[in-house]
C-alpha cells in the first residue's frame, strides 16, 4: 500500500475504529481501516463482548426504531422507566469511582442516544435484553433502567453487522496489518502510517505466492514456514539491533 493515499487511517478494527471509520466515510473522504488481526478474527475486544447499549431515554417509545417488530401487546407488558442524563451520567461516575473525565462523559451522555439511532441505520439488529436483565414483576417483564437493549448476537453481531457495512460504504480494510508508527513530515504534520508487511521482504518485487524457488512460505493458515522465517530473520536481527542501541531512559537509576 506504499504510495496509496487516504484522507483518513484508522487503526484497529473494533467497535471505536469502525465506527470512527464509517462517521469519516460519511464526511465523504477516502478511508483505510488497519488491523493487526486476521481476518478470520476481526473485531478485536468488541467481537467477545456482550453487545449491551446504555442510552438515555424517556419512555420505550425512544426505542421503538430500534425495534421494529415489537408489538403494542408485548409493549404494554414491559417496564422500562426512564434513563436520564443525569442518571447515566451517575452511573458513569459511580462505576469509575469519579475518576471519569467530565467534560468526555458529558459528550458520551449526551450523543448516546443518537448513536444509537445512528448504527441502527449502519444496519445493526437489535434485541431486548429480556434474558439478560429482565425480572418477572406479576404481569409485567421490568427492565433496570438504561439496561434494556443490546445487540442481536452480542459483540459477534456487532461487528459481523459493522464489517459489511464498512464494506459496502467503500471502506478499504487492511487486516494482518498492524501499525508501528505515524510518518511525519518536515512541517511536524502527521503524514501517514506505518505498517509493518513482511511480503516484500519474502517476495521482493513480486507477487506473493505460497512458496518462493519451491520453498514453502507457510506452515499453516496462521503461521509462515521455517524457510519465511530465514528469510526474514536478517530483517529482525536489525530491529534488534536498532533497539539495542537505543539508550534506556532512566537507565542509571534502574
Ligand atoms: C467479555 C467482555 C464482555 C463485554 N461486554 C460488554 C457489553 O456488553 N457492553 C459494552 O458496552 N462493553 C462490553 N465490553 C467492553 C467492550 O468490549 C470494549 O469496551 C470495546 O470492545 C472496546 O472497543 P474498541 O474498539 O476500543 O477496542 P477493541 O474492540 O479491542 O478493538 C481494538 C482493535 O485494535 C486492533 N489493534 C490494536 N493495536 C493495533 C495496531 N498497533 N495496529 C493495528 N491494529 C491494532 C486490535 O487488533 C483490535 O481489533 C466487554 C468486554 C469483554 C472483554
Amino acid at each position: 500500500m506504499a504510495g496509496t493515499s487516504y484522507d483518513v487511517i484508522v487503526v484497529g478494527a473494533g467497535n471505536a475504529g469502525l465506527t470512527a471509520a464509517l462517521a469519516a466515510r460519511q464526511q465523504d473522504t477516502r478511508v483505510l481501516l488497519l488491523d493487526k488481526c486476521p481476518k478470520a478474527v476481526r473485531g478485536g475486544n468488541t467481537r467477545f463482548s456482550g453487545g449491551g447499549f446504555r442510552f438515555t431515554y424517556s419512555s420505550l417509545d425512544d426505542m421503538r426504531p430500534m425495534l421494529p417488530d415489537l408489538t403494542d401487546e408485548e409493549a404494554a407488558r414491559m417496564d422500562v422507566g426512564t434513563y436520564s442524563t443525569a442518571d447515566f451520567v451517575d452511573d458513569v461516575m459511580q462505576v469509575t469511582e469519579y475518576a471519569a473525565d467530565k467534560k468526555l462523559t458529558n459528550i458520551l451522555v449526551d450523543q448516546s442516544y443518537a448513536t444509537v439511532r445512528w448504527l441502527t441505520d449502519m444496519k445493526v439488529k437489535w434485541i431486548l435484553s429480556t434474558s439478560t436483565h429482565a425480572i418477572k414483576m406479576g404481569q409485567k417483564l421490568k427492565f433496570p433502567s438504561g439496561r434494556v437493549i443490546s445487540v442481536n448476537d452480542g459483540g459477534l453481531g456487532l461487528v459481523e453487522m459493522l464489517f459489511p457495512t464498512a464494506e459496502n460504504k467503500g471502506i478499504e480494510i487492511l487486516y494482518e496489518a498492524k501499525a508501528n508508527g505515524l510518518i511525519v513530515d518536515k512541517k511536524g504534520k502527521v503524514a501517514g502510517v506505518r505498517v509493518w508487511d513482511a511480503f516484500p521482504i519474502l517476495c521482493p518485487g513480486e507477487k506473493c505466492d505460497a512458496s518462493v524457488d519451491g520453498h514453502p512460505l507457510f506452515y499453516d493458515g496462521d503461521h509462515i514456514s521455517g524457510y519465511a522465517n530465514r528469510l526474514l530473520l536478517p530483517y529482525f536481527e536489525k530491529v534488534i539491533e536498532s533497539v539495542s542501541a537505543t539508550p534506556v531512559p532512566n537507565a542509571a537509576a534502574q
